[in-house]
């Protein structure tokens, strides 16, 4: 595993604590909703809109969500109003 693959780790590790520290507190919308953990193609771009703006934009742990999401990557779901899904080739 190369430096930058750990300092990544790590930070995902970071946020995912921060995440669920914060989860501890609140309960966002996303919880016992399955949408938000499907796969980039079974969700519609109307859908994934409106998860974005009416439950991921006011929910008090967004940025969180999305410190963790961005570190993560993780392999599917909605998170912090994007969705995720495999990675292209193109990605790093
Ligand atoms: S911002 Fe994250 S925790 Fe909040 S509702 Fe959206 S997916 Fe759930």
């Amino acid at each position: 595993m190369t430096g930058h693959a750990r300092s990544r780790e790590h930070d995902a590790e970071e946020a995912f604590t921060a995440l669920s520290n914060a989860l501890d507190i609140v309960a966002p919308g996303c919880r016992d909703d399955g949408r938000f953990t499907l796969d980039p193609h079974e969700l519609q771009r109307e859908e994934l809109g409106f998860l974005s703006v009416r439950v991921c934009w006011p929910c008090p742990v967004r940025d969180l969500c999305r410190a963790y999401a961005e570190a993560a990557r993780p392999a599917a779901g909605v998170w912090a109003g994007r969705v995720y899904g495999p990675r292209r080739l193109s990605e790093g």
